[in-house]
């Protein structure tokens, strides 16, 4: 048989991969073309919010693949009404626009707060956006987003996203002319290394809005689902913000994204937005399965119980090895490390034997840690077992 990794070529080399193929994956656990098994901690990126191969997932795949895949978006289809009903039911916001992916999302809002500003503001179209905030890798998105370097990556960028520094409210203050429409964020900075709004910050982001007119967008496609122990991570501010958008968790590992805002903000013409696979019923049965699991009596209360057990772990950790603490909410958390040793730490984490242990370093003096919803007091404490062998290593 030809190895699994000859075709390794064909592929367009967009960044370093390692020399493994993964082939199946359980819960916590992923498995390679050689039968040796990992403890993911990373699960796609915070997006396999149930683990893999969770049976509510394949259930709804298998059995909207054999109704109904795609009608076209032209037209209604039961899993988007029913999805889209399940989110506004559950949050401050009126109506729902599905995409594939976060950026395409946060492309939306910002077509959707630009829009706003024609009809309401004058044509003002500035959205002030955060410096080491991430909002996707489409141009728009990346212009937004306040990652070092992107300013001049595929230069030029799309105008109109100045930048402030998260949790300094003047810096916001001192940025908003009457070309501003709204203010845009994620409540914890995610690629950033799990970085959060302070509630009081969120807090005072939605007065000044208020006070000036501005919409105020939360991008939790990162935070969003439940992944801090609310459903919204901006549900720990008490704040109502106008615009949302969500990703990565909401699909449980397939593509689905969701735009989502308030009435009076909806001000889409036809055919001002769409999109070929936009709430097509494949992806959305799997997002009514996800909600409804999160939304089960009890489970983002683990979430919450699950978060503290991981902070607490970490925290420990850290003291016993001399790091420099740990950050985040819910099951979205940072280890803090005393130099850049993430990447050779992750390294050899997915190297070690006979099991390996996926983590992830987004800065090279932090490991993320964003495990499964689903994930077992057993298998933290086995992370932070493995993790601590490796740091004495
Ligand atoms: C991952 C992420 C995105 C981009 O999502 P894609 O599905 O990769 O396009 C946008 N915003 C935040 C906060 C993210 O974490």
């Amino acid at each position: 048989m030809e190895h699994p990794l000859a075709a390794q070529d064909a592929l367009m080399w967009i960044t370093h991969r390692p020399d493994l193929v993964f082939t199946s994956g359980q819960g916590s656990w992923i498995t390679d073309h050689q039968g040796k098994r990992y403890l993911d901690f990373v699960q796609g990126w915070a997006v396999n919010c149930l683990g893999h191969g969770h049976p509510a997932i394949v259930a709804a795949l298998t059995a909207q693949a054999g109704q109904l895949i795609n009608p076209s978006p032209a037209f209604y289809n039961a899993p988007s009404l029913q999805l889209a009903r399940g989110l506004t039911a559950r949050s401050c916001f009126d109506r729902v626009f599905f995409a594939s992916t976060g950026a395409e999302a946060n492309e939306g809002a910002i077509k959707l707060a630009r829009k706003w500003g024609q009809k309401h503001k004058g044509g003002a179209h500035e959205i002030i956006t955060f410096a080491d905030g991430f909002h996707g890798r489409t141009l728009a998105t990346m212009s937004a987003s306040g990652k070092p370097g992107w300013d001049t990556l595929f230069a030029p960028q799309v105008p109109g996203f100045p930048k402030a520094q998260l949790n300094d409210l003047d810096s916001v203050a001192a940025l908003i002319t009457d070309q501003t429409v709204a203010i845009m964020l994620e409540p914890v900075q995610g690629e950033a290394g799990v970085v959060p709004a302070s509630v009081e910050f969120l807090q005072l982001l939605r007065q000044i809005t208020d006070d000036r007119g501005l919409l105020l967008i939360v991008d939790e496609v990162q935070t969003g689902m439940g992944r801090t122990g609310k459903l919204f991570a901006h549900e720990h501010a008490g704040i109502t913000p106008d615009i949302m958008t969500l990703g990565k968790g909401i699909g449980g590992g397939v593509p689905l994204s969701a735009l989502l805002a308030r009435e009076s903000v909806c001000c889409f013409e036809a055919g001002d937005q769409g999109g070929t696979y936009n709430g097509n019923p494949l992806m959305t049965a799997v997002g009514c399965a996800v909600l409804d699991v999160l939304t089960a009596p009890g489970f983002l209360e683990e979430v919450t119980a699950k978060g503290e057990y991981l902070a607490a772990g970490l925290q420990a950790l850290s003291e016993r090895q001399g790091l420099g603490g740990e950050r985040g909410s819910g099951l979205l958390r940072a280890l803090l490390l005393p130099d850049e040793r993430g990447p050779a730490l992750v390294e050899a984490a997915r190297q070690r034997a006979p099991q390996g242990l996926l983590l992830n370093a987004p800065r090279p003096h932090l490991l993320r840690f964003m495990p499964a919803l689903t994930v077992s007091r057993e298998e933290i404490d086995q992370m932070l077992a493995w993790l601590e062998e490796l740091l004495a290593a």
